[in-house]
């Protein structure tokens, strides 16, 4: 029988949230014994992809367009890696393959990208003979497991543009990539690009259906682990002294003594819950990057009427800048659920529409000016697709449909000002300046679910199953 969260009072590890990056580093320290607890504020688990429940038959998934890492290419690597490491199978953590090409369009120019990684190596070598050699040294380049650490920390475009000089290229396969994982404006470094770019096009994407099943999953073996998550259950203090933390202090005023501390709630969050901390105030964050989402509920015909590809990647200008806090409106997402070999004929499939912006000024608004803001920025993702991308979506007059703003990621994950890939600053390390504290998730580096899952284990395996730093 589950005990009550009153009467807990130390654990090794004191997880910080229950989202993917959080429940796969909890696992993974329970497997190994230890005294585990995951505490989430919410009442379910999955944090920035998680689902919930609209009246009659409906669950809807908060976040999910799409997952990465479908096709393995290492077992060192991507999902193969997650199920070894978790002990779990690809039965629990299903992905159903497209049936479809994707589609990266920039201005007027669009590249198809092939379900399979190698058919798109060869379809860019075709398409661009001039920069075929380059194009075959950078897919090599991005497939491999480990880069050289100066290389890592490079940033993408000047990798880029030593393999590839043709700019429309290298901003066709920037675009993909910043709209999935693009944490700072302008750009991100080679090791998040490469991360990216392989997950999503090398190994490619897949879906799971819903989102929970996943999270059943994992909870179910963080359980039987013999790990604890109690939800409701906000951290608002973490206690150190000499560089070490000692105790997290719960809304309610209980305090728990924790061996280390895991958090997976973004590292500017983090640092406003360590007390009196003069060297850990929150550095000056640059904009950050949210968006606004509609998602429909559609039959599968219906849906696969309202967009032919599983996901696609627009920029409305014909160069790729990355500044959605300077420039809204201008970078979107579109996701069809209705291109997905699933082994069961869905009940209803979203197509979910999706443009980037600023997050700040969405939040402190009252009631009725929220709705407006809201309301206006539904109606001009909306306005626009249909004007920028006629004849390729047919975004539904009437159909059952949710809005979600940066508000809207506040509240459900608390990250400032609803930045959906953490803050532009990273621990690629999971370190912090307190010996047993530790990050997992967007701010360690872990971009999508994929990416959370691994940060969690890598950051368990490296800096507390071995003994760490
Ligand atoms: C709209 C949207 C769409 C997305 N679509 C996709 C997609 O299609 N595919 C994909 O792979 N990825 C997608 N992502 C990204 C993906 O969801 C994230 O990268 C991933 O879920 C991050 O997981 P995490 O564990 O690092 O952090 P989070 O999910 O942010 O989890 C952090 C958890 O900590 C909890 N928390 C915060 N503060 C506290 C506190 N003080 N005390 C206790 N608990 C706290 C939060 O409630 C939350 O549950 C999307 C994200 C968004 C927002």
């Amino acid at each position: 029988m589950k005990r009550a969260l009153d009467t807990l009072e130390e654990a090794d590890d004191v997880i910080l949230g229950a989202g993917f990056s959080g429940l796969s580093a909890a696992l993974r320290l329970a497997q190994f014994g230890r005294k585990v607890v995951v505490l989430e504020k919410h009442t379910l688990p999955g944090g920035l992809n998680s689902y919930y429940y609209r009246p009659g038959k409906y669950v809807y998934d908060s976040g999910l367009h799409v997952l990465t890492n479908r096709c393995p290419v290492s077992r060192r690597w991507g999902m193969p890696f997650v199920y070894r490491q978790l002990g779990l199978s690809a039965e629990q953590l299903p992905l159903h393959a497209p049936t479809a090409p994707s589609l990266v369009r920039l201005g007027d120019c669009s590249l198809e990208t092939p379900v399979e990684g190698e058919a798109l190596l060869e379809k860019i070598a075709a398409d661009y003979p001039a920069q075929s050699d380059g194009w075959r040294a950078l897919w090599a380049l991005l497939r491999q497991d480990q880069l050289e650490p100066a290389l890592a920390a490079t940033p993408a475009r000047e990798v880029l543009e030593r393999y590839l000089g043709d700019a429309q290229l290298i901003d066709l396969l920037r675009l993909p990539v910043f709209l999935y994982g693009g944490y700072s404006a302008g750009d991100i470094s080679f090791l998040i690009f490469r991360n990216i770019f392989r997950s999503l096009f090398i190994e490619g994407v897949g879906h799971p259906g819903s989102i929970k099943p996943w999270l059943d999953s994992l909870v179910s073996a963080l359980k039987a682990a013999g790990g604890e998550v109690f939800y409701r259950a906000p951290v608002v203090a973490i206690e150190h002294q000499d560089g070490a933390v000692q105790a997290v202090r719960l809304e309610s005023g209980q305090r728990i003594r924790a061996g280390n501390v895991v958090s997976s709630i973004g590292w500017a969050e983090t640092r406003r819950l360590l007390e009196s901390a003069p060297d850990d105030a929150p550095t000056a964050q640059t904009a950050c990057i949210s968006a606004v989402e509609t998602t429909f509920c559609l039959s599968r015909e219906e849906a696969a009427q309202a967009c032919p590809h599983p996901m696609v990647f627009f920029h409305a200008d014909e160069r790729f800048d990355w500044d959605p806090a300077a420039h809204p409106f201008q970078s979107y997402s579109i996701s069809c659920a209705a291109h997905f070999d699933f082994p069961e004929e869905p009940e209803y499939c979203f197509f979910k529409i999706a443009a980037y912006l600023g997050g700040e000024g969405w939040l402190g608004l009252d009631e009725d000016t929220y709705s407006e803001k809201k309301e206006a920025a539904r109606a001009r993702l909306e306005a626009e697709l249909r004007e920028k991308l006629p004849g390729l979506l047919h975004i539904p007059d009437d159909a059952v449909n949710e809005t979600m703003t940066p508000r809207t990621v506040h509240r459900y994950t608390s990250h400032v000002d609803g930045a959906i890939y953490g803050g532009a600053d990273k621990s690629f390390s999971g370190e912090t300046r307190h010996r047993n504290l530790f990050l997992v998730g967007n701010d360690q580096g872990g971009i999508g679910v994929v990416g959370a899952l691994i940060s969690g284990i890598v950051v368990a395996n490296l800096k507390i199953l071995t003994g760490g730093r």
